[in-house]
């Protein structure tokens, strides 16, 4: 039995695996995934296949999997494997749905209280000595505020729980999840059309699979609709904002501010588009990663990848 991964894996979690299947069985190295002939040549024997995000398993390298019965995903998007090529060759896909849902989720509630409050970035000006109090003195709190969500699985309803426990009136768009499901009753949030959460919600935070119906979802008519001055929160896929429109919007003032972590192409390449945009927030994809989450999504892939080798 033989596993390769070619991504960060938390060390407890590879540890686990070592003692299961024996050190000499697992082949870790977090760069892998940078080296495309190494990573070839380590796949060719090998039962179990664990990655990240940066991993694409399709192509060349799926081909390579000669003996591949399972790919752990240390993570929930599926958007770097080809799925439907792996089913057909008989792997199974295991994602670690829910592992990192917290941290995402929090990273949505703290941006959206820094970006409506917009007073925590006065560091420079204070050592300064400019004080510049008035300038930052008609920051919006957050109870009170409407939270809309588009797209209410997982990540979305866990969102909602936390800004329910804030005071936030939260309405969500999502259309596979009929008005008669529990979540909506039981979490307190209200189902919309995707025009009324765009024109009434202080806080748009997007939780939907990159699809063809959700690419450019946010395009510059959709974030010109949204209420003046509310705030947009993309921590889903980079694609289903159009990101030209959020600079152009947010230099406009008709955005109040924006937090992305996902781009259309990640890395975000060096630019300086994004200069001098006014309350933004820009992470490089890391709303799903801390340390917490990195320890859970670790053990969770790790048990299920045991359990598929059975
Ligand atoms: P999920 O599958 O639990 O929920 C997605 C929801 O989107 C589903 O309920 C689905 O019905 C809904 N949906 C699909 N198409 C829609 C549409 N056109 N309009 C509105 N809703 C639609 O997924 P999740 O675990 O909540 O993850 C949500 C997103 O967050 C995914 O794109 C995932 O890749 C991303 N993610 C990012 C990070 C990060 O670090 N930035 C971490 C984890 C997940």
């Amino acid at each position: 039995m033989r596993i390769v991964i070619s991504e960060f894996m938390d060390e407890a979690a590879v540890h686990t695996l070592r003692q299961r299947f024996g050190p000499d069985a697992i082949h870790y190295d977090a760069n892998l995934v940078d080296n495309p002939a190494a990573l070839a040549a380590a796949v060719a024997d090998c039962d179990a296949f664990i990655v990240r995000n940066r991993t694409q398993v399709r192509g060349a390298l799926l081909a390579a999997c000669g003996k591949v019965k399972v790919i752990g995903r240390l993570g929930v998007g599926l958007d770097n494997i080809d799925v439907p090529a792996c089913e057909a060759r008989g792997i199974r896909v295991i994602p670690a749905t829910g592992a990192n849902a917290l941290a995402v989720a929090e990273y949505v509630i703290g941006t959206a209280m820094l970006l409506r409050r917009a007073s925590y970035l006065s560091t420079a000006e204070v050592i300064a000595g400019k004080w510049p109090r008035n300038k930052l003195s008609a920051g919006r709190e957050t109870a009170g505020a409407v939270m809309g969500l588009i797209g209410f699985g997982s990540i979305g309803q866990l969102t909602a729980r936390l800004a329910r426990a804030l005071g936030m009136h939260v309405i969500a768009y999502d259309p596979a999840l009929p008005a008669t499901h529990t979540a909506w009753q039981d979490i307190g949030v209200q189902p919309k059309t995707l025009e009324q959460i765009t024109t009434e919600a202080d806080v748009i935070s997007l939780h939907v699979p990159l699809l063809d119906a959700t690419r450019n979802l946010f395009d510059a008519n959709r974030i010109a609709a949204m209420k003046p001055g509310a705030v947009l929160i993309n921590t889903s896929r980079g694609g289903i904002i159009d990101e030209a429109a959020v600079v152009a919007a947010l230099k406009l003032g008709s955005l109040g501010g924006a937090a992305l972590d996902v781009f259309t192409q990640e890395p975000l390449p060096a630019t300086a588009d994004w200069a001098d945009c006014p309350n933004l927030v820009l992470t490089p994809h890391i709303a799903g990663v801390s340390f917490e989450a990195n320890i859970r999504v670790s053990s969770m892939i790790a048990a299920a990848v045991i359990d598929a080798l059975k």
